[in-house]
């Protein structure tokens, strides 16, 4: 209520700031009628090219129009049977409150034997393994802890999109090299160019997300060359391991000569055993760089997934035929995805890892790649994530478009005979 006394107040200093308008209470009680104060956005400035995922809107654009969607990355069946058993019987049987903040020591014990099993390498589950919310939170902890304001982070254009929220988020900078469609070879003059005096951390994804490329042991020779020169550390993002098709090698960046002591190496359950609602990811690497990681992810989750995590250590004790008939059923998926894209009138990128393949729609006559997703649920009931999005320069990729085969071979052959009807439609 005003008082009859207040126009006899001193005035308030603040009150006519721009931070006292939006900040200082008032000591006037507000009247119906008052013009409402300008208030600063809610969201902070460097989260503000970040407000949505191209992931979330292409299937939400799907389940509104019922279309197959090929967009987000997601396995429409489960996973081995033994491993939803695993997790069931954890739940029933009392494994419910907060695991310990590095992870059960089961699933790390799995994890280090999974990298020796595997790629030969010597992991030590007490003080070099931390498991995390899936590989996003795993990548977000471990560039938070790293990088220092005005840090830079080098990536490779089309990136995955939460490397960029994470490296805003820590206010470090991200460093460009640009991938070239159609084999997205490593240039080695632009990589050399992205590295500079504030270089903290080089961040790999092999196999890579969205093109399909598996690095070159040449390639990650390079990056770790400069890597060590730079003296900066290499995150990487390798929760496609399993997925390698053809002659193609899935090379482990820590089993290169040299690295394995500067290497923060991110994986997940998501991808390999068909489970991606879990979110159950991990980091390994030096123990220091580990207790880093640590210190920022005990206070984003502290920790998740209980019961989930003993089951995903039942997933990586898993024989060499489970990991064989993995591969081969999603090779012949992508087979059967590339055929029928070709077909349709695409130009196809082979992908020799992951479960997406880049297609190009120039040839078709689309020149936007963006255009085309936005339209492709109506035009052929499917669809599909644009390229363009993960890059800093939306040109370098403009009619490109990623298809995901990780879906069931007859939802796969129902997708390409609705794209064959495109080109009749353009
Ligand atoms: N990195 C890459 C390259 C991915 O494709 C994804 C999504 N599957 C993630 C990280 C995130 O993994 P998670 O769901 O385990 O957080
Ligand atoms: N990794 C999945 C993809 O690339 C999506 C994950 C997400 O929706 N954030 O499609």
């Amino acid at each position: 209520m005003l008082q009859g006394s207040d126009h006899l107040k001193p005035p308030n200093p603040l009150k006519s700031s721009p931070l006292g308008k939006i900040y200082q209470k008032s000591t006037v009680e507000p009247q119906y009628g008052d013009p409402v104060p300008p208030r600063r956005p809610a969201l902070v400035e460097r989260m503000r090219p970040f407000t949505s995922t191209i992931f979330a809107e292409i299937t939400a654009l799907a389940t509104r129009t019922g279309a197959i969607n090929l967009g987000q990355g997601f396995p429409d069946t489960d996973g081995p049977a033994v491993i939803l058993d695993a997790a069931s019987r954890a739940i029933h049987g009392g494994q419910n409150q907060y695991p310990p903040g590095p992870g059960v020591p089961v699933l790390r014990a799995a994890i280090a034997r999974h990298q020796q099993r595997f790629y030969g390498l010597d992991v030590d589950p007490d003080s070099e393994v931390l498991v995390t919310a899936g590989a996003t939170e795993a990548i977000a902890a471990t560039i938070l802890a790293l990088c220092e304001p005005g840090d830079e982070v080098v990536t490779f254009d089309p990136v995955y999109d939460s490397y960029a929220a994470s490296i805003a988020l820590a206010g470090a900078v991200k460093r460009t090299v640009t991938l070239r469609w159609p084999d997205f070879a490593v240039d080695e003059a632009e990589l050399r160019a992205a590295f500079g005096p504030r270089t903290r951390v080089v961040l790999v994804n092999t196999p890579h997300n969205p093109t399909g490329k598996v690095f070159t042991r040449a390639e990650l020779e390079a990056i770790g060359a400069l890597a060590r020169e730079h003296d900066a550390i290499v995150v990487t993002d390798e929760v496609y391991e399993h997925q390698v098709y053809d002659d193609a090698v899935h090379v482990p960046v820590a089993t290169l000569p040299g690295l394995g002591d500067r290497t923060v190496t991110v994986s997940s359950a998501g991808k390999t055993f068909s489970v991606t609602g879990w979110k159950v990811g991990w980091l390994h690497g030096p123990a220091e760089l580990v207790a880093a990681a640590r210190a920022v992810k005990q206070f984003l989750t502290f920790v998740s997934a209980g019961p989930l995590q003993p089951a995903v250590a039942t997933g990586l004790d898993l024989g060499d035929d489970f990991y064989a008939s993995l591969a081969a059923a999603l090779q012949g998926k992508r087979d059967l995805l590339i055929e029928g894209l070709t077909a349709a009138g695409f130009a196809v990128s082979v992908p020799r890892g992951t479960y997406f393949v880049v297609a190009d729609a120039a040839p078709l006559g689309f020149a936007d790649g963006v255009e085309l997703c936005q339209r492709l649920p109506e035009l052929a009931g499917v669809a599909a994530v644009p390229v363009s999005v993960f890059h800093d320069d939306p040109k370098a990729a403009a009619s490109l478009v990623r298809f995901a085969f990780c879906k069931r071979d007859e939802v796969l052959y129902d997708a390409v005979e609705r794209l064959g009807r495109l080109a009749s439609l353009v």
